[in-house]
């Protein structure tokens, strides 16, 4: 069995989805396990669609119009006109206005779960329909049914033990199937798994099925030793070992998404990184091995971080209590911790806010700690750093945090400009 992902990019208009199935024509449609993500840049489009909902504003016509005419184009383009398809999408167009009509609910990562989740359906529909039509059998699957969750929504707790009897019972692991990524469902309703999640879709059903490989198709060659959208020179890595890699994500290295690999690495899966746009090249190979083929620096970076230093305002030490009571409330906030810097008087750290919270966060700790913050400043790691890798980071700007230790270095900086 193997399980194949494509992401956004590899579906983004019709010519991508036939590039998907040529990829499939050529490496085989049995024995497979397809997880597809929304189109495009579609769960934007959804994101765009959730905040004018929730905040009832004028924008929830024109967002759901975009989401429209996207899929209707895509449908044009790769059905014609009658295909029972366009009834299919209809359908589901109509659902999704009935649930937006009929929701009483004000919890925000809630109703976002339930509209977000269908351009993963859509997608799938699409695709799964698209390769009926050129005769290639396959099977959709409602990822629903299979992956069981808490009801954290949007940030979704897996219930391994559920899901991999489900997964174990009812995947017919010998024919085509193609299913969504990043959604679950907790017993009634839809969940997410946080966004880009699809990676760790593909690791679920690797894990519980014992797949022979994950192959994650990209519009990269594989995972390079930087993010090409930001460094204008980068490597192929060759072979990355489980641990390199869960050290990547974990930083921020948005090609994988953090937890798909540890699953993997528990059943000995490899998981491939290759170029849907050339299928001769061997991409990138996460595997058990050491460290990372060839040996250079990797940079991950974070930009729009909050760096704060918290002190107390008694004058006490920053330790045991006065730091767990600042951990409570980051966990509280959903505040995600990217680097942590301690002295005895003052505790850095750098943060994401995700949620918006970082003001409730800063009204809550105001008249204990003194809290002092930079906004929208960028986070580098480099792994693997050497002297010049450092050097050519610092030029970026202004460091105001460095801390560096056997493997990895970290800087802060408020970059020029
Ligand atoms: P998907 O369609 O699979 O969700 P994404 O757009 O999320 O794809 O990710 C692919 C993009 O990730 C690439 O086009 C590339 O610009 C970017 N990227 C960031 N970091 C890396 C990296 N280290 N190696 C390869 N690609 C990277
Ligand atoms: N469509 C979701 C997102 O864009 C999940 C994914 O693509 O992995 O975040
Ligand atoms: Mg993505």
């Amino acid at each position: 069995m193997r399980i194949f992902k494509f992401g956004g990019a590899s579906v983004k208009n019709p010519d991508a989805v036939k590039n998907v199935v040529r990829v499939l024509q050529h490496e085989g449609t049995e024995n497979t396990l397809v997880v597809i993500s929304a189109m495009g840049k579609m769960t934007n489009a959804f994101e765009r669609l959730i905040k004018a909902y929730t905040e009832s504003t004028d924008d929830v016509k024109p967002a759901l119009e975009a989401i429209k005419d996207f899929h209707t184009e895509m449908l044009d383009g790769l059905f014609d006109k009658g295909d029972e398809v366009y009834t299919k999408v209809m359908y589901l167009f109509g659902e999704l206005a009935g649930r937006m009509a009929i929701n009483t609910s004000a919890d925000y990562n809630y109703i976002y779960d339930q509209i977000v989740g269908f351009g993963e359906i859509l997608s799938t529909t699409i695709v799964s329909a698209y390769l009926t039509k050129i005769g290639v059998e396959n099977q959709w699957l409602d990822v629903r049914e299979y992956i069981k969750t808490d009801n954290n929504y949007r940030d979704a707790k897996v219930n391994w033990e559920l899901t991999e009897t489900i997964i174990k019972e009812k995947v017919d692991t010998t024919k085509l199937n193609i299913t969504q990524g990043f959604l679950g469902n907790d017993g009634e309703y839809t969940t997410t798994l946080g966004r880009e999640g699809s990676d760790y879709t593909a690791g679920i059903f690797a894990y519980c099925l014992e797949a022979d490989s994950v192959t994650i198709w990209k519009d990269v060659p594989g995972v390079l030793n930087a993010d090409p959208r930001v460094f204008s020179e980068t490597e192929l890595l060759r072979k990355i070992s489980y641990t390199e890699a869960i050290e990547m994500a974990f930083y921020g290295a948005s090609v994988i998404h953090p937890k798909t690999i540890q699953p993997l690495e528990q059943k000995q899966i490899p998981l491939y990184v290759r170029s849907f746009d050339d299928l001769d090249r061997e991409g990138t190979t996460v595997l058990k091995t050491e460290g990372i083929t060839p040996e250079v620096p990797c940079y991950i970076v974070k930009k729009n971080q909050i760096l704060v230093s918290i002190s107390a305002k008694d004058f006490s030490f920053m330790v045991e209590d006065n730091i767990s009571d600042v951990f409570k409330k980051l966990h509280d906030c959903k505040l995600k911790v990217n680097l942590i810097q301690n002295s005895a008087i003052s505790f850095s750290v750098c943060i994401e806010d995700k949620f918006n919270m970082f003001d409730t966060f800063y009204d809550e700790l105001k008249s204990f700690y003194t809290i002092k913050s930079y906004r929208d400043v960028t986070l580098y790691t480099i792994r693997h750093f050497d002297d010049e890798a450092i050097n050519s980071i610092r030029a970026k700007g202004k460091a105001i945090i460095r801390q560096i230790n056997t493997e990895t270095a970290q800087l802060v900086i408020q970059e020029k400009g």
